[in-house]
């Protein structure tokens, strides 16, 4: 019995990879038709300083308005991106999107905000990293938008630049070099060595979800607590500033900021929205 149970599961498993194989070519193959077909759209989610708890800026991703499928998250479809070389007009799309729209932001808010214009940042793929038109896109993109380079933030993730070579860390020097911020996105979930730190041009340290997680309760584990004190400690001492992403309570919010995290991001403040959104939770924070 057991046996024969166990055989229809394969059957059912073997279904499933089928349709998830015939499911993701067909998404492949409808990629560079949806860009033109302006099938993408961007959302934001609120970067909220962790001290006086106002929005500072947003973080850009990526959606799939599929005909059929409905909205279908980046996981779903980055990946495939990356495989055929979409990602690049993909993320040079994104990258323009946010741009402009976070001068938008900023011309809407200029009298209105204390703390500084707002940022923007925006994810980039490790394929994004080793395009040659990268740093010059990036400067047009934010010459023709009129944004200030230093209201930009790049996201590259950890396991993207373990083990980088100094071609591929080239061009994030050159966007350092130029004011743009280079964050270390999901960092604790590769193994780098965080001596390595020192070598890469990063100013932003994001946290990884993972790590967040540990602090849902209060009090939060206390080898959790050690394990995040000593990371922001290490980057504050590298001058790194420090990001907590996945806050989904008041609770987590409250530890994170007593450890001296220094932004958050998650749904306790917001999920990610449509920029007019962003607009509102700005005006409101900036207002009292
Ligand atoms: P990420 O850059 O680490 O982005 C954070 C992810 O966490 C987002 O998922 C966001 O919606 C989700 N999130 C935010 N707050 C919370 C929370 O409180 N709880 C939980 N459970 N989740 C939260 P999303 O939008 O599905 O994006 C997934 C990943 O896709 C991103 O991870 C990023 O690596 C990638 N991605 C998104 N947009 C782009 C893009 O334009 N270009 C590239 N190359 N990658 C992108
Ligand atoms: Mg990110
Ligand atoms: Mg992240
Ligand atoms: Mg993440």
């Amino acid at each position: 019995r057991a046996k024969s149970a166990g055989g229809n599961r394969y059957e059912v498993a073997d279904a499933e990879a089928d349709a998830r194989a015939i499911t993701r070519h067909g998404l492949t193959t409808a990629l560079p038709a949806a860009l033109d077909r302006s099938e993408f759209f961007i959302e934001y989610q609120p970067l909220v300083h962790l001290g006086d708890g106002t929005v500072r800026g947003a973080e850009a991703l990526v959606r799939w308005l599929h005909p059929q499928h409905g909205v279908l998250g980046p996981d779903r479809f980055i990946p495939l991106a990356e495989r055929t070389g979409l990602i690049v007009p993909l993320g040079r799309w994104v990258l323009e999107q946010s741009v402009r729209q976070a001068r938008e932001w900023q011309e809407r808010h200029r009298d209105k905000l204390g703390a500084g214009p707002l940022r923007i940042n925006v994810n980039l793929s490790p394929c994004q990293l080793t395009h040659p038109g990268l740093v010059q896109d990036t400067v047009d993109i934010l010459e023709c938008a009129g944004l200030e380079p230093d209201a930009l933030c790049l996201e590259v993730t950890e396991s993207a630049l373990i083990g980088a070579d100094d071609e591929v860390l080239k061009p994030l020097r050159r966007l350092a070099e130029m004011g743009v911020d280079i964050a270390l996105d999901d960092f604790g979930t590769g193994y780098s060595n965080l001596a390595n730190l020192r070598r890469l041009p990063v100013s932003v340290l994001k946290l990884d979800r993972s790590f967040t997680r540990g602090m849902q309760q209060f009090p939060a584990d206390p080898v959790d607590l050690r394990i995040v004190e000593g990371i922001v400690s290490l980057a504050h001492s590298l001058d790194l500033t420090v990001t907590v992403e996945g806050v989904e309570t008041g609770a987590q919010a409250e530890q994170l900021r007593l450890l001296g995290c220094d932004t958050a991001q998650g749904w306790y403040y917001a999920r990610p929205g449509p920029p007019e959104r962003l607009h509102d939770l700005a005006l409101v924070d900036a207002t009292g």
